[in-house]
């Protein structure tokens, strides 16, 4: 890794986490969270290198993102670290992101101004190494995702998910990258992640290199990862281990292992009629309805959610009698193209629905009940942050 060209001292400096599942129980986060002993060694190590401010930055989660850096601690974690402050990525400035040569044609997000305006000098990832059930794996490319809004994520969050990553990552990408993959998650990620211990962290200066080494530690080929491609035929970084200046070789190869990949079926029981239009987006209805009910099925059993029926995607075909004997409510409509459906069942709409307003509607309008995740939300910090953070975009203090 050449660090030569990084020079913190007197320098403003944003590390940024993924605290994608706003959790206070820390053994659900493990597998899926940058743990905060991460955090603090790496602000630590920078502010011994003489930085003048680490920011711990991210934007909102489920929630805002006060409620994130309140569920997972991280305050406390850092509290009497000198230099170390908190950012919330939902209430500072953004703007619209120059970027040339999309992936995306007419690509158009709002990124953190302060990230372009040098008013942070470095910018420091820190993501968890895991798999995903959207984009494959959840790298330092995926964690990019957590520094613009949920509605510029949602914007390509389809069939173009990949070129939205890679079209991201031309604004601004990271100087340094440091992958939490001490506890790695494997399977249902992000969000319902084994846990696999490699106790490394990999790191170094270029994305698509860091992400490929990780691939290759998960047992992926990072060519069949579509937005690390996307960027290495660019030419921004290279992929093949072979081309990658690497220390600690031996040691990887040593903790290399085939990591599960994340499963989509939807028939997870003989009890859940499932409509899928055959050109469904991986990237958008089919992770995020999975993902969401992954958070059922894995913890309580996939029989708890009872006879039900999921209509879903492009060119769904839902025959005369296939809902019959179903409750409306047991029938789950699920996404815009599923529209023409939406008398027959709770539809929640979207391209693709949002994450909130799907775990509510099943929660409520389907009945199935909180998740484990859920249950773990104090309801304190939910409105105590909301406040805060109303109060903020009231008053912007
Ligand atoms: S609504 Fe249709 S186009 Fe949009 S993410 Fe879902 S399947 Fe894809």
């Amino acid at each position: 890794m050449d660090t030569t060209q990084l020079d913190f001292g007197g320098k403003v400096v944003m590390l940024k986490p993924s605290f994608v599942l706003p959790s206070g129980d820390e053994g659900m986060t493990l597998a899926t969270n940058t743990h905060n002993a991460v955090i603090v060694g790496v602000a630590r190590a920078l502010l011994g290198k003489g930085a003048r401010r680490v920011l711990v930055a991210e934007h909102l989660t489920v929630l805002n993102a006060r409620f994130s850096f309140a569920m997972v601690h991280v305050k406390e974690a850092v509290e009497g670290i000198d230099g170390v402050e908190l950012c919330y990525l939902d209430e500072v400035p953004m703007v619209k992101a120059p970027i040339e040569e999309p992936f995306i044609p007419g690509y158009d997000i709002k990124f953190p101004r302060m990230l372009l305006d040098g008013t942070v000098d470095y910018l420091v990832t820190l993501p968890k190494m895991k798999t995903n059930s959207f984009s494959s794996v959840s790298l330092s490319i995926k964690n990019s995702f957590g520094l613009i809004s949920k509605r510029d994520r949602l914007k390509y969050h389809g069939a173009d998910l990949d070129k939205h990553l890679a079209s991201l990552h031309l604004v601004r990408s990271p100087d340094l990258v440091i992958v939490d993959a001490v506890v790695a998650g494997e399977g249902q990620g992000p969000q319902q992640t084994t846990p696999v211990a490699t106790g490394l962290l990999v790191a170094g200066t270029n994305c698509v290199a860091v992400d490929a080494v990780c691939c290759h530690l998960m047992g992926h080929d990072p060519a069949t990862v579509p937005h690390v491609k996307l960027l290495h035929d660019r030419g921004l970084g290279p992929i093949s281990l072979d081309d990658i200046p690497l220390q600690g070789k031996d040691l990887l190869e040593s903790r290399r292992r085939a990591f599960t990949r994340p499963d989509l079926t939807l028939a997870l029981s003989p009890r859940i009629r499932v409509f899928q239009g055959k050109d469904t987006c991986r990237g958008g209805c089919l992770a995020m309805l999975r993902s969401i009910l992954d958070g059922y099925g894995m913890v309580n059993g996939w029989d708890s959610l009872g006879d039900m029926a999921i209509i879903i995607g492009k060119g769904v075909d839902v025959p005369e009698r296939g809902l019959d004997g179903l409750k409306k409510r047991k029938t789950i409509v699920f996404g815009d193209c599923a529209k023409e459906y939406k008398d027959r069942g709770v539809f929640i709409g979207g391209c693709p629905p949002e994450y909130l307003r799907t775990a509510t509607a099943l929660a409520l309008r389907a009945r199935l009940g909180v998740t484990q995740a859920e249950r773990t939300a104090s309801v304190g910090a939910v409105l105590w942050t909301s406040l805060r953070h109303a109060f903020h975009e009231i008053f912007k203090v």
